[in-house]
């Protein structure tokens, strides 16, 4: 640390991204990444834009935010669009917590939450998860506390109903309800609609998973007017030009190839069920996943162990050192080929230490 460095963020601790390699020897499970490529529309549309990067980008989203509108059916001052997820996390960490509104979310959630809310000094509590893993709707209903629930949660991958969503919105009417859809896409139900009723809903979501562009860092916000004036407030407080022209492209033709989504989605879905059966077969603890990962652990084996062991056999996964996740490996759903190889690899490593 330098002896110019804030006081204010010198005790901050930041967020661990996952691994990421800078050759190409591990197959990839650790970060939630698609294996499939952006559909060649998204492609297409990115590669125009490459002789007039010397323009800023559009601040208002203009041709993909009436796109999106339509696609989700809302209107289009009920949206923005941000550099990949996490910044419009921390718009609404921004926009909608204080002394008087502090942050709440569970123990066990997307580590990125806590770092939000020391960075911007808010007041933040960690409910803990039952010990099935699940959420205790109780914990969240009459709070009157900006909540932030990732739905379905990670690293669990376990979703609320839409009903329990609800729940929780209706009972804090004067609370922003944030509701992280990051991973929606693989058989949760999104709460978007929900945004139509109650304007005290937030609903975020992301097109680094199901849209394959993790790498062009698009996300964003769908909620009432009011609430995508308060972020607009914040983004234009930050950065006007928060989406480059290359990604507003994409994320146009993305958009517009929603066979391409849905056929991706379904893949995942598919490879989802039958590594969930094939783990359970070796012995493994799986938690019921709505997400494009699995959360599972084996009695046999520490989970710090066999990510070690994956990894030296070219597969990692992701691990979590802290006291109730560290028995597990979180593994993202990747191509067949690539499940074939994890389960294969599980399979020897566990014949190993027998
Ligand atoms: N929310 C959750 C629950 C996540 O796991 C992630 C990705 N790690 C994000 C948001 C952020 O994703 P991005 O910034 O790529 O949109």
């Amino acid at each position: 640390m330098s002896r110019f460095f804030s006081k204010k963020y010198s005790s901050l601790t930041p967020y661990t991204p996952g691994e990421q390699p800078r050759d190409q020897r591990y197959i990839k499970l650790n970060t939630n990444e698609s294996p499939f490529p952006p559909s060649s529309i998204a492609q297409q549309r990115a590669k125009e834009e490459l002789d007039r990067l010397q323009l800023y980008s559009d601040p208002c989203c203009t041709a993909l935010t009436a796109k999106a509108a339509q696609v989700l059916g809302i209107e289009e001052d009920e949206i923005l669009f941000s550099n990949g997820s996490d910044e419009v996390l921390n718009f609404a960490f921004m926009a909608f917590c204080d002394e008087s509104h502090p942050a709440i979310f569970p123990d066990i959630t997307y580590g990125f939450y806590k770092v939000f809310a020391r960075l911007n000094g808010i007041p933040y509590e960690e409910i803990p998860l039952k010990d099935d893993f699940t959420i205790a709707v109780k914990d969240y209903v009459n709070q009157n506390k900006t909540i932030f629930i990732a739905n379905p949660n990670a690293p669990t991958g376990i979703c609320l109903s839409l009903e329990q969503i609800e729940a929780i919105v209706k009972s804090n009417p004067n609370n922003v309800v944030v509701i992280d859809e990051a991973y929606v896409d693989f058989g949760g139900e999104s709460a978007i609609p929900l945004t139509k009723t109650y304007d005290n809903l937030l609903v975020i979501q992301t097109f680094s998973k199901s849209r394959s562009m993790a790498g062009a860092r698009l996300g964003f916000a769908v909620g009432c007017k009011a609430l995508i004036q308060d972020l607009n407030t914040i983004k234009y407080s930050v950065n006007p030009y928060n989406v480059n022209r290359m990604t507003m492209a994409a994320g146009l033709g993305a958009l517009e190839d929603a066979d391409y989504f849905r056929a991706n989605c379904q893949k995942i879905i598919n490879n989802r069920t039958w590594t969930t059966e094939a783990l359970q077969e070796l012995g493994f603890t799986v938690l019921p996943s709505t997400a494009n990962f699995v959360f599972a652990k084996n009695n046999a084996i520490p989970g710090k162990e066999l990510y070690l062991k994956l990894k030296a056999r070219g597969i990692l996964v992701r691990h979590f050192a802290t006291p109730r996740l560290t028995d597990f490996v979180r593994v993202t759903i990747g191509s067949a080929e690539q499940m074939s190889a994890f389960i294969s690899r599980t399979k020897e490593i566990l014949e190993e230490i027998k």
